[in-house]
């Protein structure tokens, strides 16, 4: 079996899937590929090109956190936590190859474990496919990560971004306009703080969504009324991007590309000052960026605390092998596929 998954990138809507809101991510033309090839054995071994390995698990390994979380080499962990909840019947030899590169906020992870889960034998609706992988992304790391990134890139369309309503669990294609151009921009920076920052903001929306509901069905008046300022910030961050990926939407709808990117901007301001996870370097390459000619806005995109920013752009603003940090100018490219060979 030959499986494909695409990476993502998320255009606006950043810690809005674990609060019942709105994203409108992209998959993109970087992804990850698994062959698989099965054999009678009761072990599944897998190779990734470039990486120690091979990663050896057990077919009856279970969904223990506290064990998946001590194998090594640690990518092993989401190969593990994929044969756990796939529960393939056969053991065999897979190979990973991919053109993403990892912990930059482009999906590595989910797409490695959609690619190897349908690999592995995984069918079905690509809502049911991206809940499985988010169960063996949070066995494998222990971060309670929301289901943008499995979905996105189990769900997309070419030439489409997906706005994904979190609440429904439904999603809608979004054409990308044809003279919009997508360039993401590595910072240099490493997402460190990422894991123990992630679940204390999805504490802090936990804590506010008890006086109000869920934040993402919150509008920003309301959100602006709560009385502890700390939470008054991250609801209001969850509420206003909410409105900004509705607003994005309709821009691509309209073609007016000046008011998609203008919102970007705005939400990298929201998530710098409201819901703090923002560093220096990236606030510093979005103002860079912003004054560049052509470029109609940009923000971080991912979680935060390092990684990626992505620019909305006019085409050619920005030569990728002209800035000074990796980049790519990415396309919106179609959900994972799988197919037998040979
Ligand atoms: P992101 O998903 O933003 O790239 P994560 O920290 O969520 O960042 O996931 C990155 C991790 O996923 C890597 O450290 C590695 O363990 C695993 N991973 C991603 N791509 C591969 C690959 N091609 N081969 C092996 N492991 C991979
Ligand atoms: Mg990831």
């Amino acid at each position: 079996m030959l499986a494909r998954s695409p990476g993502r990138v998320n255009l606006i809507g950043d810690h809005t899937d674990y609060n019942d809101g709105l994203a409108l991510p992209m998959a993109i033309d970087l992804g990850t590929s698994v062959t698989f090839v099965p054999d009678g054995g009761d072990r599944v071994v897998v190779h990734s090109q470039g990486r120690a390995g091979p990663a050896e698990v057990d077919l009856e390994v279970g969904l223990d956190p506290h064990r998946l979380r001590t194998l090594e080499p640690a990518w092993a962990r989401y190969v593990a936590a994929v044969v756990a909840t796939v529960r393939p019947d056969h053991g065999g030899r897979g190979w990973v190859r991919s053109t993403l590169p990892a912990g930059a906020g482009l999906s590595s992870s989910a797409a490695l474990e959609v690619a190897l889960a349908l690999a592995l034998g995984l069918r079905g609706e690509p809502l049911s496919v991206a809940r499985t992988c988010q169960r063996a992304e949070h066995a494998a790391t222990g971060v309670p990560t929301g289901l943008m990134d499995q979905l996105t890139v189990t769900a997309s369309r070419p030439g489409h971004a997906l706005l994904v309503d979190f609440a429904r669990l439904t999603t809608a294609d979004v054409a990308l306009p044809e003279h919009a151009e997508v360039v993401v921009v590595h910072s240099g920076e490493a997402r460190t703080l990422e894991a123990s920052a992630y679940a204390a903001r999805r504490a802090e929306c936990e804590a506010a969504a008890r006086g109000l509901g869920p934040l993402g069905a919150v509008d920003a008046t309301t959100a602006g009324a709560v009385t502890d300022p700390v939470l008054r910030r991250r609801a209001r961050h969850v509420a206003s991007e909410c409105e900004r990926v509705r607003a994005v939407a309709a821009a691509f709808g309209a073609g007016d590309l000046a008011a998609a990117g203008a919102c970007m901007t705005e939400s990298h301001r929201s998530l710098a000052e409201d819901f703090e996870v923002s560093t220096p370097t990236l606030d510093a390459l979005v103002g860079w960026l912003v004054r560049r000619p052509g470029v109609l806005g940009a923000r971080l995109t991912g979680a935060g605390f390092g990684g990626c920013v992505v620019a909305l752009t006019e085409p050619g603003a920005l030569d990728p092998a002209a800035l000074p940090t990796p980049a790519w100018r990415v396309r919106a490219a179609g959900g994972a596929r799988v197919a037998a060979v040979g």
